[in-house]
């Protein structure tokens, strides 16, 4: 799974559902931009899998 590259992960805001994609490495959480809640990590996202 890792590869020297970005890891796209997803992120989940857990009072309104506002998902968002982010690539670690990452400092912090971000917070959500509607109701600056911290977002958690919904799930990590594979390479081979498609939306
Ligand atoms: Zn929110």
């Amino acid at each position: 799974m890792k590869r020297g590259k970005k890891e796209p992960i997803e992120v989940v805001c857990p009072k309104c559902r506002y998902t968002e994609i982010i690539y670690l490495p990452i400092e912090d959480l971000p917070r959500c931009p509607e109701c600056k809640t911290q977002m958690l990590i919904s799930e990590l996202l594979d390479e081979g899998k498609s939306y």
